[in-house]
């Protein structure tokens, strides 16, 4: 057995965390405002080049935030992408909301803009007009953002893009998160880059951004007392938190690379397996590749399967994740719609995702393809 344990995805510290976060103690902004908060946000607008953000306290609140933006109440429908961390979708409910589920396509494993038409119509036949639509760009891939704006816009129905997993990501060079109405982030610690825990909303749109901002402080009305006449949250960011992120939006791009290098190695190495494959970037498409998964097909494996290998991988303290078990597919979502066939449950029955972080080692990565050859041996 391995000595030291080789993680998904841990965090990994820049040079510079430690200075904003100092900085923040010594000036004694120990507060969700402050310095590092304004710093942070606008290097996120400069590197997604967005016009606005917000840093909230993770990408759940900025999701829920979102929700109440674009009016989703009581009895309302949001459709959402199925294959998803059960994150994208729970903000929906706690608005009183029912979600659609939607399936992925097989080129992203991201939302099937036919199977979304199909839901939209169905929907709107039953009498309600879907309020949102929330497709997710899963594992750092984006979904296929050109389509489904096409059919969003057909029936004027808001994208609220979930690119909690994609900073960095983009088509055609728009930054994922830019798609849609408003954009969410997330900086949980086993992301890209991490602020310990946090998120960010990102929009064009100003007063989108204004507007979550005042929730996310408790909704307090200008006066000299307390005035309330909003519900409020306390979804901001501390400053502490933004100051781990300005020092890790430095090294974004490094990170970036690291990542796709991560994904390369594995794509080389175990290309030989036959059975194994790797989800490959559209043309124009860029995956910042926050996880590496692979794909095993049994009945080109000699039987080989998925469980097979996360399980021997395991033995060897190897960390590695089945790929998201679908919304569809979860006892508490039993009762939602969804539409599509079978992508997304084929994905998570014969899915795996591989060591990705930033900080492996060659060694560590060395180690994570022998086990998996090991198994075919
Ligand atoms: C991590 C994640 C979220 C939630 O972000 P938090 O910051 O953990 O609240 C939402 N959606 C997806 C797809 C995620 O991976």
């Amino acid at each position: 057995m391995q000595n030291k344990k080789i993680w998904l995805s841990s965090p990994h510290m820049g040079s510079n965390e430690f200075k904003f976060v100092k900085e923040a103690f010594d000036t004694n902004w120990i507060a969700p405002l402050g310095p590092n908060v304004d710093g942070f946000e606008k290097d996120i607008v400069e590197f997604t080049k967005t016009g606005y953000a917000a840093a909230l306290s993770s990408g759940t609140s900025a999701l829920h935030l979102a929700l109440i933006l674009l009016g989703v109440g009581h009895d309302d429908e949001v459709i959402c992408q199925s294959f998803t961390f059960s994150a994208s979708a729970n903000p929906i409910v706690y608005q009183g909301a029912t979600p659609i589920f939607v399936d992925s396509e097989n080129e992203t494993w991201n939302m099937c803009p036919v199977q979304l038409r199909i839901a939209i119509e169905d929907r709107l036949k039953k009498g309600k007009k879907p309020k949102a639509i929330l497709p997710v760009h899963l594992y750092g891939m984006p979904a296929k953002m050109d389509e489904i704006i096409k059919v969003a816009n057909e029936f004027q129905i808001p994208i609220i893009e979930d690119a909690a997993e994609a900073l960095g990501s983009s088509i055609n060079q728009k930054q994922c998160g830019t798609f849609g109405e408003i954009g969410v982030l997330s900086f949980n610690g086993n992301k890209i880059i991490t602020t310990s825990g946090g998120g960010a909303m990102i929009s064009s749109t100003e007063a989108h951004v204004s507007k979550a901002r005042f929730l996310a402080t408790q909704a307090r009305d200008n006066a000299p007392h307390y005035q309330h006449s909003h519900i409020g949250y306390n979804y901001r960011m501390s400053n502490i938190c933004a100051g781990i992120g300005r020092g890790q939006m430095e090294v974004l791009p490094a990170r970036i690379q690291k990542r796709r290098e991560n994904h390369a190695f594995y794509q080389n190495e175990l290309a030989e397996l036959k059975g194994v494959s790797f989800l490959l970037e559209p043309n124009g498409f860029f995956s910042n590749r926050w996880l590496s998964c692979i794909l095993v097909d049994p009945s080109k494996t000699n039987g080989i399967t998925r469980e097979d290998i996360r399980i021997s991988l395991e033995k060897l303290n190897i960390e590695c994740r089945p790929l998201w078990k679908p919304m569809h597919m979860q006892p508490i979502f039993e009762n939602s719609p969804f539409y599509g066939n079978k992508v997304a449950e084929k994905l998570f029955e014969n899915g795996l995702c591989l060591p990705s972080g930033s900080n492996l080692e060659t060694q560590e990565l060395n180690a994570v393809v022998n086990a998996i050859k090991a198994c075919f041996a």
